[in-house]
């Protein structure tokens, strides 16, 4: 690692791994003219791999996401970090089941998440994503998902 002051070599006085930001921190000293630095090493999981409806694979986009479901909970009791914590937690989830998911599935693991949180917001998010095709399919939907509560 080049000193950002002289260029020189660095060498390293201490590596830290911190948990939570999934990165390794460490100090080093510039052999040259002795300045110190800190640099941060994130380390990178696999991404998700979405696979859309046309057969099209994609990364995983949580600002996507984020940005239906913010639309979806517009006037609701639901906040944004709540959805961005839920957005993180089904994608941990997925990650654990899949390397290539399909869209469907990623729709249906925030429907049932957003079913508990809120139902106006589950309501509107499902007949976005479900391109309901008439007022009986949306009617059905919300049978349903009275049954599931
Ligand atoms: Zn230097």
């Amino acid at each position: 690692m080049q000193c950002p002051v002289c260029q020189g070599d660095s060498k390293v006085l201490d590596t830290r791994w911190i948990e939570e930001e999934n990165s390794i921190r460490r100090k080093r000293e510039c052999i040259q003219c002795n300045k110190r630095f800190v640099t941060y090493e994130k380390i990178e999981d696999k991404p998700l791999v979405v696979i859309k409806k046309s057969g099209r694979r994609e990364l995983f986009d949580d600002s996507k996401l984020l940005k239906g479901l913010a639309k979806a909970c517009e006037k609701r009791p639901v906040s944004i970090d709540q959805l961005k914590q839920m957005i993180a937690d089904v994608e941990k989830e997925l990650k654990n089941q899949y390397t290539e998911v399909p869209v469907s599935e990623i729709g249906e693991c925030i429907m049932r998440k957003l079913l508990q949180m809120d139902e106006v917001a589950y309501v509107r998010f499902a007949s976005v994503y479900k391109e309901f095709s008439d007022v009986q399919t949306f009617i059905r939907e919300i049978e349903v998902m009275k049954e599931r509560k």
